[in-house]
């Protein structure tokens, strides 16, 4: 698998790093034990596109919000994640 990373191109999978699921919302400020307890343990194991936070370590360093079909690995799009402090090269 290789992804275009926005800042470098691209490259192979070996630079990046799974960070976990893009859609999973922190709980607030006094939010339930059990609504804390989903948060950090419980994950759903989609079959198909997923919205995904990679990290760019081997290369600029950026967090990417990755879309990414589970099946069969193809990336859809690949964007600078929300409050990680870099816009998107223009074209
Ligand atoms: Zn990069």
């Amino acid at each position: 698998m290789r992804i275009v990373c926005p800042f470098c191109g691209e490259r192979e999978l070996g630079e990046f790093s799974y960070l976990g699921d893009a859609k999973s919302v922190r709980p607030v400020a006094g939010a339930s034990q059990d609504e804390v307890y989903d948060y950090v343990y419980l994950r759903d194991n989609i079959a198909g596109v997923t919205s995904e936070n990679w990290y760019h370590g081997g290369g600029c360093r950026a967090w990417l919000k990755i879309s990414r079909n589970t099946l069969t690995h193809e990336i859809s799009s690949v964007e600078p994640a929300a409050g990680a402090g870099a816009k998107q090269v223009a074209k």
